[in-house]
């Protein structure tokens, strides 16, 4: 998904951005743009969403609420993930446009998410025992 250098320097530092979409997309098939999850936008953001939707052809739910931005669940778009994801190569196609909240993941250790510092506790216990 989303590249924040800043935040793959954190969780590892030996990482670049390259790398980390590689492992992103061929590794984990971008878990974060898949899913029960919700992405928040911007009032500009819904704007720029919603154009980049119709130059791809795509359909988006947007719910907005006045003057806060709006937001979309994955779960309401075919295939069940956000409708700008390229589902056979795990790509955003909006990568260079892609919204603030996806900039800035990750933030925290998150389950599952390689690049995030997020450790299985089931494999760390193999390997301590
Ligand atoms: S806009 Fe791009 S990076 Fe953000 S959730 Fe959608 S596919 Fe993923």
């Amino acid at each position: 998904m989303s590249l924040n250098p800043r935040r793959i320097e954190h969780s590892m530092p030996d990482l670049s951005p390259a790398a980390a979409s590689g492992i992103c997309m061929n590794q984990c098939g971008a878990m974060c743009c898949r899913g029960p999850l919700v992405l928040r936008l911007s009032q500009d953001e819904v704007r720029d969403f919603e154009a980049h939707a119709v130059s791809l052809g795509v359909a988006v739910r947007i719910t907005q609420a006045p003057e806060q931005g709006g937001w979309l669940r994955f779960l309401d778009h075919p295939g069940e993930h956000c409708p700008m994801l390229d589902d056979a190569t795990s790509a955003c196609r909006i990568y260079q446009h892609r919204p603030q909240h996806c900039r800035d993941f990750p933030q925290r250790p998150t389950p599952g998410c390689l690049i995030s510092g997020w450790k299985d506790e089931t494999e760390s216990g193999r390997e301590q025992g």
